[in-house]
């Protein structure tokens, strides 16, 4: 079964690499924005994020592809096997294992590219990084962690359990993949923004919402 919406976070040596970051203050008015008044609703859930604790209610995603890892991670699951538990992993999952099981491969380059641009909701966003998400409970009593889990059981369909075990893996693959070296591949950027925000079929009518949907300013 193809899950809607899981973890998909940014291993850690391109953490602070992103279109965003790189277009500075062109983001919002050449991407992020574009992208979510033609979208207007999340297209993960189709929801408009609304309850939002944080003051905004959607955002525009960067939706980057780490295939390139894919044949390490096979390998790192295969040699894992039944100790697919945190001492295994940890054992198992560090730079040097990894980058010998990559060498043995011969899997290199690794490259990110990015593949999509999508309207998210701040719900579903919490769940893709959910990582950073988990930082979110230091010091408040805000569950976000809990909330995070929920929304993604209630998106997918599936049990808490199932839920659990969806953020356990991607913890896993997301530790794989931070083992290794990656290089950006972005240059379609502008191609994906026009299609989808300027000359692509429009997924909701921005009329027929609250107003309150419309609230840009935490971008
Ligand atoms: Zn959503």
């Amino acid at each position: 079964m193809t899950l809607k919406l899981t973890p998909r976070m940014v291993p850690s040596p391109l953490w602070g690499v992103a279109l965003r970051t790189d277009l500075g203050s062109r983001w919002l008015p050449e991407v992020s924005r574009p992208i979510r008044e033609y979208q207007s609703l999340c297209e993960i859930c189709g929801g408009y994020g609304a309850d939002s604790p944080t003051g905004w209610r959607t955002c525009c995603d960067e939706d980057w592809d780490y295939s390139d890892a894919d044949p390490i991670v096979e390998e790192v699951l295969r040699i894992l096997g039944d100790t697919f538990d945190v001492a295994g992993v940890t054992a198992l999952v560090t730079p040097v294992n990894v980058l010998n099981i990559a060498s043995r491969l011969g899997s290199a380059p690794f490259v990110a590219r990015l593949v999509d641009l999508q309207c998210v909701c701040w719900r579903c966003n919490q769940v893709i990084h959910y990582g950073h998400t988990e930082t979110l409970n230091k010091g408040s009593d805000w569950l976000a962690t809990r909330a995070a889990r929920a929304h993604a059981a209630r998106v997918n369909k599936v049990s808490d359990e199932r839920v659990a075990k969806i953020i356990y893996g991607a913890k896993v693959i997301w530790a794989i993949r931070s083992c290794l070296p990656w290089s950006i591949e972005w240059t379609g950027w502008e191609r994906i923004r026009n299609v989808k925000a300027g000359r692509g079929r429009r997924r909701a009518d921005p009329g027929a919402l609250p107003a309150a949907s419309f609230q840009f300013g935490a971008e």
